[in-house]
């Protein structure tokens, strides 16, 4: 698991917050919420690095789906993961997976990834190798940080904490939009199913479950469009709002 071709931590972002601090921004919150795109537009306002978490566990369950191994067998599961070989680009301006030296950008958005990403993320091994993986590439700051754990287990001492909500109906309705399904109800409906679904097991599993720490500053992006969203987050990213 290693990094590549981002730009030197805090090579434009130097001069984000009043402090001279390079930021560390956490995004977290459930699926649909707007997180990815609001995540990488917020990197590319602040000329600083974007890392996609959600695409590391992505590419571990397509590890796990290619090998043909069954997802009841957390040992098997972590294993497979651990001798394979992620890579993910931190440059906001072109998302970049590969597994193995392949990229696999369109393969880890696939349904029958989407299907199985929860049962993967939840064995701790994995979590573990992933988490290690992430705070290597966070380093020495300068990033937005897109995920389910950021602010409360990959790194703590996040300035600001962001955590995004969005009705469940809304939430089905733009995720259907991303899948190019956005005008067809039985689809919006699978995805609201599949979006609940993930839901419950991300925010019940036993290891990291998804959940807004007491120091997250909740946004909630129902009624809101992106942009409004990313001004106000610039804003407060650049005040330092919330550093200690
Ligand atoms: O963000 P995205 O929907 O692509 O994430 C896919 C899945 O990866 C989530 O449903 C969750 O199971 C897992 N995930 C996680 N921790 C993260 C990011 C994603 O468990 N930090």
């Amino acid at each position: 698991m290693t990094q590549h071709d981002s730009p030197a931590p805090g090579s434009d972002g130097e001069s984000v917050r009043p402090d001279g601090a390079l930021p560390v921004v956490a995004m977290d919150g459930p699926s649909g919420t707007g997180k990815s795109t609001v995540s990488r537009r917020l990197a590319l306002r602040l000329g600083i690095r974007y890392l996609d978490t959600g695409a590391m566990y992505r590419a571990a369950t397509l590890v796990v789906l290619q090998r043909g191994i069954d997802l009841a067998d957390a040992a098997a599961l972590a294993e497979a993961v651990a001798q394979s070989q992620i890579e993910i680009s931190t440059d906001p301006h072109k998302a970049a997976v590969t597994l193995d030296g392949t990229p696999v950008d369109s393969e880890i958005r696939s349904g029958p990834v989407t299907a199985a990403v929860s049962a993967v993320s939840a064995v701790p091994a994995i979590r573990a190798q992933l988490v290690r993986a992430q705070r290597e590439l966070i380093g020495a700051g300068g990033i937005v940080v897109e995920g389910r754990d950021i602010g409360s287990v990959v790194w703590p001492s996040a300035v600001p904490k962001i955590y995004l909500t969005a009705s469940a109906a809304v939430r089905a309705q733009r995720r259907a939009g991303e899948l190019g399904s956005g005008s067809d109800l039985a689809a919006v409906a699978a995805v609201a199913d599949d979006i609940e679904r993930r839901d419950r097991l991300d925010s019940t599993r036993a290891h990291s479950p998804l959940a807004m720490v007491a120091d997250a500053i909740e946004f909630d992006t129902t009624e809101l469009d992106i942009d409004e969203v990313v001004n106000r987050l610039v804003d407060i990213v650049q005040a330092g709002v919330g550093h200690a």
